[in-house]
């Protein structure tokens, strides 16, 4: 390629740009913290492709990024001398959206202007976000190792395409020039960089330059102004924030390196920074997030940790270092003892690597169970009491996978959880709240699973529950049903599922309630021998219960059995299950039940009874035209 070229974006970096500069006009200095990021981010990559190729320094091996203006000609360059990008790489990089984080994110936009900028503001807008004060943006570039003939610049608008072009470019790395709108002159000043340099980019550790200014006499002594020098200094602290001690570093400055890694535009709920010494050393620092990110369920992804070993970047999304559980929380692990050429595979089997993990697993539990204990704290202020309901209402479900997960901090996981129940709406019951709670003679937790708060609360099986007014936690998370699998007892009391097996309330009924259900089990029994003949292509078996009180009948599960909802979820999902017959319990009190005996239309009664009981928990009947014959037939 010699001749310019002029290529369109892609569709969504289109519709992405549209919005940059229409509708991000809040905080538009956001665009040096970006572009200064991107530097960074480059030299971080030359860095670390040079562990193996230390010929890529091309002798500078002092990595900085430049800032640079020009008044008369209104433009503003950062320049960096890191990993630098190919023709290719230039027109893949800067001309579509690679990451599918991004492109989802791309798609949630509504063309709302003020819903998007909204949504904008939660997400990193990266490169793109130099047209929000730049009418045209110029990229010149070319690759560590690639012959000075091989550099490239690209130039744009911002709008619906851009040009490349062959350029000799001596100098490794980026620089990327902002051709400034007129309403963005202020930022052609040395002090105004400078603190926006100071509030967002002091922790790179990366020194950043820009010249010195210098006081010029005017002519005639007329007066005289500041102009900019030859000389550059370093404008940042240039020292990795995590590297600092804890009392050196502001609220803010935590905050900042947050919403840099993250790209969240909400400040954290909570972090933690720590030097961790002793056999495995390394320091953390771990953020709970605010809000969980498109991403969350996706569990292949979003291992929000970046792995720096002596200071060196060496990975985003460092999956090793946190069980996929925690995957939710962000921060930089640097490590002194891995060796600097470590790769994902190698971090998988070493044992420093499983040290961090197990150390940052329990300091990312301690930072949720004090957010729990500030929700108790009388002192706490009500911003902070409320943090941990609200981190709870965001992370509370993948929380859950860990009982499944992390054997060893199981007992820790379960005392964090927090469910719906009879007794509240909200997901703010914990398993020891529940146990204090428990009447004389209780000896289970008990527990329903459904697919909404209404469906479980209004659910057959709770009827006798309701009357003896015991709780029953409401659960209507996904992972319930799987988590709960792994969640037998809680502190020495086992959990129950009121949907499974026989209910045995034991010592909750009275003598006289036992006699009365035996002997009615026992009148019952022709009855039932039929029932069971009727539905035997339906039912596993039919039995009496004493769980329901205004409910003819009610469907249940074997004991080992996967649950109807559980087999109703993963069909849905496409999988195969086990074809799961339940148990019809049936409530010999009720009306519609002592009908049955003398009835005409025994079968179709049957068959009622059992699909109004699937009905009643969520289900559809098998064959549902033959359930409306069946109930017209007998209104008739
Ligand atoms: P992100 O940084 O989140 O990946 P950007 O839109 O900011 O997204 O940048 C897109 C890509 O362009 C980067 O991933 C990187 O490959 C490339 N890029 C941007 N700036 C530079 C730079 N200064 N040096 C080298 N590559 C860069």
């Amino acid at each position: 390629m010699t001749q310019k070229k002029t290529l369109s974006f892609q569709a969504e970096v289109a519709q992405l740009l549209h919005l940059v500069t229409h509708s991000l006009y809040s905080n538009k200095e956001i665009f040096l913290r970006e572009l200064i990021s991107n530097a960074s981010d480059a030299c971080d990559k030359l860095r670390f492709e040079a562990l193996n190729e230390n010929a890529l320094y091309e002798d500078a091996p002092n990595l900085e990024v430049r800032v640079g203006f020009d008044k008369e000609a209104r433009t503003l360059t950062i320049t960096d001398n890191g990993i630098g990008m190919s023709q290719q790489e230039a027109i893949d990089n800067l001309g579509t959206i690679a990451k599918s984080g991004t492109r989802e994110f791309v798609s949630h936009l509504t063309g709302d202007q003020k819903a998007d900028a909204q949504l904008i503001g939660q997400f990193g807008v990266g490169f793109y976000s130099g047209f929000i004060v730049a009418d045209k943006i110029s990229v010149e570039s070319r690759r560590a190792g690639l012959p000075a003939e091989e550099g490239v610049r690209w130039t744009s608008g911002g709008a619906g395409d851009f040009e490349v072009e062959t350029i000799n470019r001596p100098e490794r790395g980026t620089s990327v020039t902002l051709h400034l709108r007129d309403d963005a002159t202020d930022y052609l000043s040395t002090w105004k960089l400078k603190s926006i340099i100071g509030k967002y980019s002091d922790h790179i550790s990366l020194p950043i330059l820009m010249r010195k200014e210098e006081w010029k006499e005017g002519a005639d002594n007329k007066g005289g102004e500041m102009v900019l020098g030859d000389q550059w200094e370093t404008v940042n602290q240039a020292s990795a924030l995590w590297t600092r001690s804890k009392k050196d570093v502001t609220s803010e400055q935590y905050q900042e390196l947050y919403k840099q890694i993250s790209h969240d535009h909400e400040p954290p709920l909570a972090w933690s920074h720590n030097r961790v010494e002793g056999a495995t050393e390394y320091i953390q620092l771990l953020y709970l997030p605010a809000h969980a990110p498109f991403d969350l369920w996706n569990r292949e992804k979003a291992a929000g940790v970046k792995l720096y070993v002596k200071r060196v970047f060496i990975m985003d999304e460092a999956e090793a270092l946190l069980p996929s559980y925690l995957r939710f929380v962000k921060g930089v692990i640097d490590s002194s003892d891995l060796p600097l050429n470590v790769s994902r595979e190698l971090l998988q089997e070493s044992r420093d690597v499983k040290a961090i993990r197990e150390g940052c697993t329990k300091r990312v539990l301690g930072m949720i169970e004090d957010l729990a204990k500030l929700e108790k704290d009388e002192a706490a202020s009500t911003e902070d009491k409320a943090k941990f309901a609200r981190f709870y209402g965001e992370f509370g479900a993948v929380l859950k996978e860990g009982l499944g997960e992390d054997f060893g901090n199981r007992d820790r996981l379960a005392k964090l959880l927090r469910f719906a129940s009879t007794q509240s709406d909200t997901a703010s019951v914990s398993l020891a709240d529940y146990k204090a709670r428990m009447k004389e003679g209780q000896e289970a937790i008990y527990y329903i699973t459904a697919e909404t708060l209404a469906a479980a609360r209004n659910s057959p099986q709770l009827e006798v529950f309701r009357k003896k007014g015991i709780e029953v936690l409401l659960m209507t998370d996904r992972v319930d049903e799987w988590a709960l699998n792994y969640l037998s007892e809680f502190d020495g009391t086992p959990l129950q599922s009121v949907a499974k097996g026989a209910v045995d309330l034991g010592k909750l009924l009275d003598e006289g309630e036992k006699k009365a259900a035996e002997e009615a089990a026992e009148a019952f029994k022709p009855v039932l021998a039929r029932l069971k003949e009727a539905l035997k292509d339906k039912a596993e078996d039919v039995r009496i219960t004493t769980r329901l009180v205004d409910s003819p009948a009610c469907l249940v599960v074997t004991d080992s059995g996967m649950s109807m909802q559980l087999a109703r979820m993963l069909k849905q999902a496409g999988q195969k299950v086990p074809e799961v017959k339940p148990v019809l319990e049936v409530n010999a009190e009720h009306p519609l039940v002592k009908k049955l005996e003398g009835s005409d239309h025994f079968d179709d009664l049957a068959h009622i009874l059992f699909d109004q009981a699937l009905l009643a928990e969520g289900g559809l009947p098998d064959d549902p035209a033959a359930y409306v014959k069946r109930v017209n037939a007998l209104l008739v």
